[in-house]
């Protein structure tokens, strides 16, 4: 697995799918949510709104309407509520559901926000551990590679960390 980190604005992405921190109801809300849903148009809230919900850490896939990505993944994020409801088995089903989505799609290149470290209040190191422990457990054929996409110098300087140990840059 190919894997880098990139401090960027998500929705500037040129990739196969770009992933979204979504909510349960899948019609938009703050954050990169928010700022996915302004960069693609109401096309995106549109399809989004034929799914009509969708679960805590599974994941459902769209067009990208005026994103210059191909397909947006939406995952509800995992809710920290003080580490001993699940939280961490949530966070990793969501990058699991979302790598699942690009299989079957045989997307080449997925870039993943750092999913539930805003709002949702995820403490970013554990959040980052999770999302590089996962995707490197991930052994299938497809994403072939994998952008962890950070908007914080902070979360810039964790991942590239945790990174390093997976002898990657
Ligand atoms: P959640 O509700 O899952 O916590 P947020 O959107 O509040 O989702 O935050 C998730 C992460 O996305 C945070 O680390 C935040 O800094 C980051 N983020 C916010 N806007 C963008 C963006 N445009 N591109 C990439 N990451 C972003």
């Amino acid at each position: 697995m190919l894997a880098e980190v990139l401090k960027s604005d998500i929705t500037r992405l040129d990739v196969d799918a770009i992933v979204n921190a979504a909510n349960r109801s899948l019609l938009g809300g703050g954050g990169v949510d928010g700022a996915i849903h302004r960069a693609a148009g109401p096309g995106l809230l549109e399809e989004c709104g034929k799914f009509g919900h969708c679960d805590t850490g599974k994941a459902v896939i769209t067009k990208a309407y005026n994103l210059p990505c191909r397909h947006v993944i939406h995952t509800p994020g995992s809710v920290w509520r003080g580490g001993g409801n699940g939280e961490a088995e949530l966070l990793k089903s969501c990058y699991m559901s979302c790598l699942s989505l690009a299989c079957d799609y045989e997307l080449e290149t997925i870039a993943f926000p750092s999913i539930s470290t805003g709002i949702y209040g995820f403490p970013l190191r554990e959040a980052s551990h999770i999302a590089v422990f996962t995707v490197f457990s991930w052994n299938k054929d497809f994403p072939r590679k994998v952008i962890f996409v950070t908007f914080s110098e902070e979360a810039t300087e964790i991942y590239r960390e945790v990174l390093s140990r997976f002898n990657v840059r």
